[in-house]
């Protein structure tokens, strides 16, 4: 199983590219491509391996790793797969946004630090732009197609002789998802576990039980499993199991039970 790393967008997303190489069938999980350069990178690197690209798999709903599913839709016939419940949401992305933009506080820009981002919704494209008014900050929904495939607990993707298996993974979204390969001791974790870390659960359809619930189930899997996150570095079960400061804490509640 190869797996190549690109990290794309406005906000750093891992893209992983995983690819059977006995068989050239492939699969691309969370692709924030939104740039010429970065659908070139992409791009490039597929028809230099001359792969078959048969599914996108979102790990959730974020705009943040949906936004290049039109594009390698329309280039390779790919299927689009997500868990049922956030593939809700896929057609109504600018939706969601406004509905968080009306509940929550914006948050701040992330490239300059500026208090409050802003936001501008185009209905009929049904687009929506976070921006600032501080620096070139934009971050707009790409619209995606709507799921090929709704996904669930215990599925199996299979592409040529990969077989990953789907974890519900809830709480930083409802339908998050990781993606586990038994075989290779490898672990996409979205959303959901990072480097010494986790995501976030202030969203709109966020839950930090099920955020907790998630990763006390991620913990159960070998520690040698290598961990691809939907940001930042990757990592090991093992180490997160020793060092995660919100797996510690999960571990202590335990204990005072
Ligand atoms: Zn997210
Ligand atoms: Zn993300
Ligand atoms: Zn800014």
């Amino acid at each position: 199983m190869l797996v190549k790393h690109f990290v794309f967008g406005p906000i750093e997303t891992n893209c992983y590219l995983v690819a059977c190489e006995k068989t050239i069938k492939a699969l691309i999980i969370d692709p924030d491509v939104r740039t010429k350069k970065e659908e070139e990178l992409l791009l490039n690197e597929i028809s230099r391996r001359n792969l078959q690209i048969k599914y996108i798999v979102n790990t959730h709903h974020h705009i943040d790793h949906t936004s290049g599913n039109a594009m390698l839709k329309k280039a390779f016939g790919a299927e689009i797969l997500m868990h049922e419940l956030d593939a809700k949401v896929l057609p109504e992305q600018w939706k969601w946004i406004l509905e968080s933009n009306k509940a929550l506080e914006p948050p701040p820009c992330p490239f300059c630090g500026a208090e409050k981002t802003t936001l501008d919704v185009l209905k009929e494209q049904k687009k929506a732009i976070i921006g600032c008014n501080h620096c070139d900050f934009k971050f707009e929904v790409f619209p995606s197609p709507p799921a090929d495939r709704l996904l669930h607990h215990g599925d199996v993707i299979k592409v040529g002789e990969i077989e990953l298996n789907v974890i519900h993974t809830p709480g930083h979204s409802p339908g998050g998802i990781s993606l586990y390969s038994e075989k290779e001791h490898v672990l996409f974790s979205g959303d959901t576990l990072f480097n010494l870390s986790k995501g976030r659960t202030d969203l709109l359809d966020g839950s930090e039980e099920d955020m907790m619930q998630s990763l006390k189930e991620l913990m159960k899997l070998p520690e040698d499993t290598r961990v691809y996150p939907g940001h930042g570095e990757p990592t090991l079960i093992g180490r997160e199991k020793r060092e995660n400061p919100y797996i510690l804490d999960l571990k202590i509640k335990r204990l005072a039970d």
